[in-house]
Parts: structure tokens; C-alpha cells; sequence
């Protein structure tokens, strides 16, 4: 038996009720299901109730308010693609989104799920830091907002609390002067989970860098924003020199451990190279806006 019982909730409020209905801790949110009918299947025997969110209308919905994006949790990383909205205000989250698993898990996985699973390896969660997203949960008691770096608290774990489901993901959308991109390295082309990957931003007006975040994620138990990087940056001239010395600079600021798919040392020395090209892209990118080319 993978689980107890299945509900499937049409309404936020129907959500939030099934979810409040916990007691024990044994009810539990479900969107897509790749990451968790395969940790159900690890158990012989499981006790959970699962409460179905994936198609929940509040939680799908992706819009524009002002300058501001809003993700519903339920939004698919096939909906993230197919977005103009995304690749016009938050490329990279198209970017990386694209290179999730393959078409079976970009049409079911949802960011709220990779929220969730709070996994270092997550790519959408480096892409979440650089865009200095703001996580809304909701429950019975009401919602809270909170940055992406306090919800996610470290190895699999967020600061969600008993009852409460991830409701949006909102961010600042990305000015014309900004560009960003992500790049991952995994072992294969698809079907691959990270072994480092970078997520950039990159700000530039008359000339300096005015605005960067670089966010590197599978090289510690939880994602990194490298301030020593964006130090580095930040009011010089965007140029191949400097871009190399963040990339030195951002391997101070990670700790990666040896795993299944790479060791630590070989984590290390792939960071320079991946942060130096994900701000060379940004970089061209936000050239290319400036001067009413496409991306
Ligand atoms: C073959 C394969 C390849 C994969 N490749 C990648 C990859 O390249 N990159 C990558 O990042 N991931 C990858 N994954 C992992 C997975 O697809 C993603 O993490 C995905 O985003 C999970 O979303 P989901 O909707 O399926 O989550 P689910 O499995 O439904 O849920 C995951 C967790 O999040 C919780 N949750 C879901 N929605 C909510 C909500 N609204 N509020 C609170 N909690 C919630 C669940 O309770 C659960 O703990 C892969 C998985 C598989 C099986």
C-alpha cells in the first residue's frame, strides 16, 4: 500500500481543510508525484493521506501584478516553458525548467514540488535565490510570506509547519538592463540530476554592474547565494576579468561533499568555469535586451 487514502482538492480553501485535518502528521501534500510516489514506494507499508493539490486553480495560476511575477505552487515546469511571460521577466526559470528531467517530469513536476523536497540538487531552487523570490504559504490560521533562504532551512527541510501548504512564489520581474541565465552540469543530457549548477543575474547601467545575485546549488546541504562573488561584481565594468574572479571568489563560499556523482574536489574545480559562463550569458543577454535584440 503506498498510501492511506487520496483526496483530490478543487479549491484552495478545500485544500487548506484537508491539510488542516492533520493530527499526526500523517497528511501530506501531492502535486506531480515524481518525487514523492517514488519515496512513498521506498516504504513497505505508509500511513499517509495525501491531498492532492496539482490541480488546485489558485495554485495555477502565473501572472504579471505590476512588476511583480506571481508562480501558483500547482504550476508545471511544461507551464514555465510555455510561458512568454517567464522568458520575458524571469529567463532563467525557462532555462532551467527546460533542462528538468525529461518531458515526462516537465509535464508533471511543479515548483511548488521542488519547493517541497527542499533538495540541494533542485534547479529551480538557485534560480529561486538569484530572483530573491518570496515564498506565501497558506493554513487555516491564514498566510505568511517569507524569502526562499528562510523557507529553505537546510538538507530536505523548509520551514513549512504542520498543515500548511505553499500557496505562490512571487518575484520582482527583471528590467530591461538585467539579464540572467542558468547553467547545470549533470552526468548526461537528460534524465539528470545536478552536480553543480549556478543560477545568475546580472544588472548593468552606464556601464558598472549595479545589480547581481549568483546562487549555486549541489554544493552544500542547501542552496548558496556567494556574496563573495557578488562582491567582487558589483560596481565594476562587466568584463571576461572580472566575471573570472567572481568565479574564483564563489568557491569560497561553497561546501560540497563527495556523493554518487561527483566528489567534492571535482565539484570545486567545475564551479569556476560554470559561474563564469552563467555571467558571461547574462551578461549577453542583458546586452542584447539593451539593444532590442531577443534572447
Ligand atoms: C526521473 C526523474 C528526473 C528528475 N529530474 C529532475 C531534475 O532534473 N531537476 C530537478 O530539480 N528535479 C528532478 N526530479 C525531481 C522532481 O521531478 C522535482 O523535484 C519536481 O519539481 C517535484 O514536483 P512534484 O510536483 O512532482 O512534487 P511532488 O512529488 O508532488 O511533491 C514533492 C514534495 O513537495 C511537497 N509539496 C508538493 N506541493 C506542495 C505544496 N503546494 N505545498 C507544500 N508542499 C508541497 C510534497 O508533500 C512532497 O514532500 C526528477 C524526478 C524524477 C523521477
Amino acid at each position: 500500500m503506498l498510501y492511506k487514502s487520496y483526496h483530490v482538492a478543487h479549491s484552495l480553501s478545500e485544500a487548506i481543510a484537508l491539510l488542516a485535518s492533520d493530527g499526526d502528521g500523517s497528511v501530506r501534500p501531492i502535486a506531480g508525484g515524481t518525487d514523492l510516489m517514488l519515496q512513498l514506494r521506498e516504504r513497505p507499508c505508509s500511513a499517509e493521506r495525501l491531498v492532492d493539490v496539482g490541480s488546485v486553480p489558485e495554485l495555477k495560476r502565473l501572472e504579471l501584478q505590476g512588476d511583480v511575477v506571481k508562480i501558483g505552487a500547482a504550476v508545471t515546469y511544461r507551464e514555465l516553458i510555455e510561458s512568454d511571460l517567464i522568458a520575458q521577466q524571469a529567463y532563467l526559470l525557462h532555462e532551467a525548467s527546460r533542462q528538468v528531467g525529461a518531458t515526462q517530469i516537465q509535464n508533471m513536476g511543479t515548483i511548488g514540488g521542488n519547493l517541497g523536497n527542499a533538495s540541494p540538487a533542485g534547479d529551480l531552487l538557485p534560480c529561486l535565490y538569484a530572483l530573491e523570490a518570496i515564498i506565501t504559504v497558506a493554513s487555516p490560521g491564514g498566510e505568511r510570506s517569507l524569502p526562499v533562504a528562510d523557507f529553505l532551512r537546510g538538507y530536505r527541510q523548509t520551514d513549512l509547519r504542520p498543515g500548511e501548504l505553499i500557496k505562490d512564489i512571487t518575484l520582482r520581474a527583471l528590467t530591461p538592463d538585467t539579464g540572467s541565465a542558468f547553467v547545470k552540469l549533470g552526468l548526461r543530457q537528460g534524465q539528470a540530476i545536478s552536480v553543480v549548477m549556478v543560477a545568475a543575474v546580472l544588472g548593468v547601467r552606464a556601464g558598472r554592474i549595479r545589480r547581481t545575485a549568483i546562487a549555486l546549488g549541489a554544493v552544500a546541504p542547501t542552496i548558496v547565494r556567494s556574496i563573495a562573488a557578488e562582491t567582487v561584481l558589483l560596481g565594476q565594468r562587466p568584463t571576461a576579468d572580472v566575471f573570472d574572479g567572481a568565479a574564483a571568489a564563489a568557491r569560497r563560499d561553497i561546501r560540497p561533499i563527495d556523493d554518487v556523482r561527483g566528489t567534492a574536489a571535482y565539484r570545486r574545480h567545475v564551479t569556476r568555469p560554470l559561474v563564469r559562463e552563467a555571467l558571461t550569458k547574462a551578461w549577453e543577454r542583458a546586452a542584447a535586451s539593451q539593444t532590442g535584440a531577443s534572447e
